[in-house]
C-alpha cells in the first residue's frame, strides 16, 4: 500500500468515525436530521479537498450500514437522497480533477448548490420539513461550503507559495541545476551521515575550458546557452545512471556532482560518461556549431577529512591539476 493509499484510509475512517459519532446522538429522534450540513461539509471535504476517491464498491455498503444504522432503508426518500450523495462526492471529485483554474470556484459552488439542494428537498419531503426550513438548510449549507473553500484555500496558497519560493532558493535561475546554496546545505548532511554510517562519499567537479573565449567571441547570451545545454547533457547522463547522484551549479561555468555511497573506483563510469557527453557535445550559436571541453576533478572521503570543505579541497585541487596539465582531463585520487 502506498503513503497515498494509506491516507485515503485514514481519511475515510476519520470521515465515517465523525459522521456515525455525530449521527448517533439524534439518531431515532425526529430531528434526526439535524447535523446533515455538517456531514455533507465533511463529505465535500474528503471529495474536493482531500480528493479521495472511493470505488462504489466500498460506497454501496457503507451506506446500506449507514441506513440500517438510522433506520431509514425503507424510505424512497432516502434510497433518493444516498444516490444524491454519492453523485455530489463523485461529482466533486471530479471537477477538482478538472486542470483548468479558470471558473474553479464557479464550479465547486454549482456542485454544492445544485446537489446541496437536492439532498435538503429528499429530507424535506421525508420529514415533512415546512419550505421555510428546507430554504434556510440549503442557505446555510451553502454558507458553510463558502466558508470552506475560502478557509481551504487560505491556507494551500501559503504552502503553495512556500514551496515556490523553497524551489526558487534551491535552484539556479539559468541552469535549473541545484545551486551553492543547496550544495552547502546537502553536502553537510551526505558527509555526516557519511560518517556516522561509515558509507563512501564522492565528489567530482568539472569546470569548461577556456570558457571567456565562448563570451568573447559569441557573447554573454551563448555563453548563457551553452551553459544550459552543459547542464542538460550532465544532468540527464546522471539521471540514466542512478538519481541519488547529486549535481549543482557551484560557480559560473563550474560544476559539482556528489556521489553518496560511492567509491572512487565506483564514480568512474558516471564520470567518464559526463566528460565523453560534454566534449563532444556539439553546441548550435547562431546556426554555428561550436564545441567545448572540460578539465574535472575527483576525490572520495579519506578517514582524515573531518569536514565537507576538506574534500572539496582535494576535488578542487584536482581540478587545477587537470587544468594545469592541459587541460581537457580528469585527474582522480
Ligand atoms: P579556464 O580554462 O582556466 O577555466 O578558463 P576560463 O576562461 O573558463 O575561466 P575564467 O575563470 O577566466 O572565466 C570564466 C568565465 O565564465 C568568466 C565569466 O564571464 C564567465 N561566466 C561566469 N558565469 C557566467 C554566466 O552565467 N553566463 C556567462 N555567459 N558567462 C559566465
Ligand atoms: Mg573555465
Ligand atoms: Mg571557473
Amino acid at each position: 500500500m502506498t503513503d497515498d493509499q494509506l491516507k485515503d484510509v485514514f481519511g475515510i475512517l476519520y470521515m465515517l468515525i465523525f459522521i456515525f459519532s455525530m449521527q448517533a446522538t439524534i439518531v431515532g429522534k425526529s430531528v434526526s436530521w439535524e447535523f446533515m450540513n455538517f456531514q455533507i461539509i465533511a463529505l465535500i471535504f474528503c471529495a474536493y479537498f482531500l480528493n479521495i476517491h472511493i470505488p462504489y464498491r466500498y460506497f454501496i455498503p457503507i451506506i446500506l450500514v449507514y441506513m440500517i444504522f438510522n433506520s431509514s432503508i425503507g424510505y424512497w426518500e432516502s434510497w433518493c437522497h444516498a444516490w444524491t450523495l454519492i453523485m455530489s462526492y463523485e461529482s466533486f471529485n471530479y471537477i477538482n480533477r478538472i486542470q483548468s483554474e479558470s471558473h474553479r470556484s464557479f464550479r465547486y459552488m454549482m456542485v454544492g448548490i445544485v446537489y446541496g439542494g437536492l439532498m435538503w428537498f429528499f429530507v424535506m419531503v421525508k420529514f415533512n420539513l415546512t419550505l421555510t426550513t428546507f430554504y434556510e438548510e440549503w442557505f446555510y449549507l451553502v454558507i458553510f461550503e463558502i466558508l470552506l473553500y475560502s478557509y481551504v484555500n487560505m491556507i494551500l496558497r501559503d504552502s503553495k507559495l512556500k514551496l515556490h519560493l523553497l524551489e526558487f532558493a534551491n535552484h539556479d535561475a539559468l541552469t535549473k541545476a541545484e545551486n551553492y546554496a543547496a550544495y552547502t546545505t546537502e553536502i553537510q548532511y551526505e558527509f555526516e551521515s557519511c560518517q556516522r554510517n561509515k558509507l563512501h562519499l564522492s565528489m567530482m567537479m568539472f569546470d569548461i575550458d577556456h570558457f571567456k573565449h565562448v563570451n568573447d567571441t559569441y557573447g554573454h547570451l551563448a555563453g548563457d546557452k551553452v551553459l544550459q545545454h552543459v547542464a542538460d547533457v550532465a544532468l540527464t547522463v546522471i539521471n540514466a545512471n542512478d538519481p541519488k547522484v547529486k549535481f549543482y551549479r557551484t560557480g559560473g561555468e563550474e560544476f559539482n556532482v556528489v556521489f553518496p555511497g560511492y567509491d572512487l573506483e565506483s564514480t568512474k563510469d558516471i564520470v567518464d560518461e559526463i566528460f565523453m557527453a560534454l566534449n563532444h557535445l556539439p553546441i548550435d550559436i547562431n546556426g554555428k556549431k561550436i564545441y567545448i571541453s572540460i578539465s574535472m576533478g575527483v576525490s572520495t572521503v579519506s578517514a582524515k577529512d573531518i569536514q565537507p570543505n576538506d574534500l572539496y579541497s582535494r576535488v578542487d585541487g584536482n581540478l587545477y591539476h587537470s587544468k594545469n596539465n592541459g587541460r581537457m582531463q580528469i585527474t582522480a585520487f
